[in-house]
């Protein structure tokens, strides 16, 4: 019986499989993790054949170890880093480059140029993106211009682009397929159509022939070849990794939220059939289209989140491992008038502040360890009520909770600081694994394994909700305090 679902989440460090049941539970999971490469300060790649070959071994030790045969599988769904690039000759399918990682900065004076030239609003208006090296577009522009004879063989045709959904999709299926919520990350799709924008490609010089097709999220994307699992395995779902856990949180209802808190922070919220511009520095994404056309999110991203926790073991080492930073931070009142405005890389959203850098503020002879820790944690919260506040300014609505997930939000002091922060009850759900359970559920609705999104929420279990409990008076106080602390960071360059 065709009962599992295989969820391929190719990750930024990692490839991961699973398999899931019909009753949404996890069956059985692999996870490979794969070379980093940093050939230039700020620059990131990855070998696009190491991501392959750990995808697909992650998957058959995933069969494996749950004792699933090809026979058992009812589809596969993939959930993918987004915007990461890679480029690859159509007759070999061997890619030109690397693949350049969405955390890459090298096309940050091509931005400059872009945005210089006056091409910011357009593509915000067409896109729902701002101009930055994080999406696609400018690497796929860099590759084009600094590999010799590659902009010639693009326009004849003989090159292929995709991010990475769609490199596994060609190696898996052999069709050039996209989903429009990775689409909707390049800068080269218009949003509101669902379709690649000819007047920005034009803009941009890219020759159009080397985009993939834009397929709905739950759908037919083709069957894996036979030699892969011994079997063909139809390929039913497909998202970029923040919409797939948004909608493996079950947040379908417009006005619903997920926050993910993993190295960054990630918070989602869907506006459903229309497309919500953004005026506090929030992008408009697609979220899905479910073969019933677009839906739409509203996204802020927070570039440094559990990052810090990383940096406070393996730069301060005043920890040694992020499991004990919850009891630390309780152990004291309060931060002791410590605020840290975590801005290593600059800040995200809704400040979009490249220049700024993390800023430690009111240290005394009296402040410990547990004061710094809670100080890092809190500020993890603080920039997540940032993004909250400004998605309340977008929609126009007041959001009444959200759902949480990833690393940073086993840690129960940082989410009850952060429910306290907002005045808003959180939820995290009882499968963790929300960005795999995402394409799982995209694959499993085309097949029938779920009939309906109905059916997905009566699956989603809260394992634990934290409810605010702390005065407004000293609330106030602490988010004030906060505000003033990034106006000074933003103001030290
Ligand atoms: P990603 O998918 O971005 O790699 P994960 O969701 O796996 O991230 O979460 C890992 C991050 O969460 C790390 O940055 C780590 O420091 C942080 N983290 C993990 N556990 C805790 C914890 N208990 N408290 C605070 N941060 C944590």
């Amino acid at each position: 019986m065709k009962e599992y679902i295989l969820s391929l989440d190719q990750g930024t460090t990692s490839s991961r499989a699973i398999i899931f049941n019909r009753k949404s539970e996890i069956h059985s999971m692999a996870q490979i993790e794969f070379k980093q490469i940093y050939p230039e300060p700020g620059w990131v790649e990855h070998d696009p054949y190491e991501i392959l070959t750990t995808q697909i071994d992650a998957a058959k030790s995933a069969m494996e170890k749950g004792k699933i045969g090809p026979d058992s599988l009812a589809a596969i769904g993939i959930t993918n880093q987004r915007e990461t690039v890679v480029l690859w000759e159509k007759k070999t399918g061997k890619p030109v480059y690397n693949a350049i990682v969405w955390q890459c900065r090298r096309t940050a004076t091509l931005c400059k140029e872009l945005k210089q030239q006056g091409y910011e609003e357009e593509i915000k208006a067409r896109t729902g993106l701002i101009i930055d090296p994080y999406f696609s577009g400018t690497k796929v522009l860099w590759l084009l211009r600094q590999i010799p004879g590659l902009l010639k063989k693009a326009e004849k045709g003989e090159i292929c682009f995709g991010t990475i959904d769609t490199w596994l999709l060609y190696n898996l299926t052999h069709h050039h397929y996209t989903d429009p919520s990775n689409a909707s990350r390049t800068l080269f799709l218009n949003i509101h159509t669902g379709s690649w924008d000819h007047e920005i490609l034009d803009m941009l010089h890219i020759p159009p022939g080397i985009l993939p097709e834009v397929r709905p999220s739950s759908g037919d994307f083709g069957k894996t070849a036979k030699e892969i699992f011994g079997k063909e395995i139809p390929v039913t779902g497909v998202a970029g990794d923040q919409q797939a856990a948004l909608f493996g949180q079950g947040c379908f209802e417009p006005g619903s939220v997920k926050n993910t808190y993993g190295t960054g922070c990630f918070a989602l919220v869907t506006t459903g059939k229309v497309p919500v511009m953004s005026k506090h520095n929030l992008l408009t994404t697609i979220a899905w289209d479910l073969g019933q056309g677009l839906e739409y999110a509203v996204e802020g991203s927070v570039f440094i989140a559990g990052a810090l926790v990383q940096w406070l073991r393996d730069s301060l080492k005043i920890i040694d491992d992020a499991g004990e930073t919850a009891k630390m931070a309780q152990s004291v009142n309060d931060t002791g008038g410590v605020y840290i405005v975590p801005a290593f890389v600059g800040l995200g959203a809704p400040y979009w502040d490249t220049d700024v850098r993390g800023t430690i503020f009111g240290l005394t002879r009296g402040s410990s360890r547990d004061h710094i820790v809670r100080a890092a944690l809190e500020s993890i919260a603080f920039q997540a009520r940032d993004l909250i506040l400004s998605m309340e300014q977008d929609t126009g609505t007041s959001i009444a909770s959200f759902r949480v997930d990833g690393g940073a939000s086993k840690n129960d002091f940082l989410m009850q600081f952060q429910a306290d922060i907002l005045g808003i009850p959180i939820e995290r759900p009882s499968v963790f694994e929300t960005t795999a359970l995402g394409a799982a559920y995209l694959a499993g609705l085309s097949v029938g394994i779920w009939q309906n999104t109905d059916e997905i929420s009566a699956d989603w279990h809260c394992d634990r909700k934290y409810v605010p409990g702390m005065e407004d008076k000293v609330r106030i106080e602490k988010c004030r305090t906060w505000e003033k602390a990034v106006n000074a960071a933003r103001s030290f360059i």
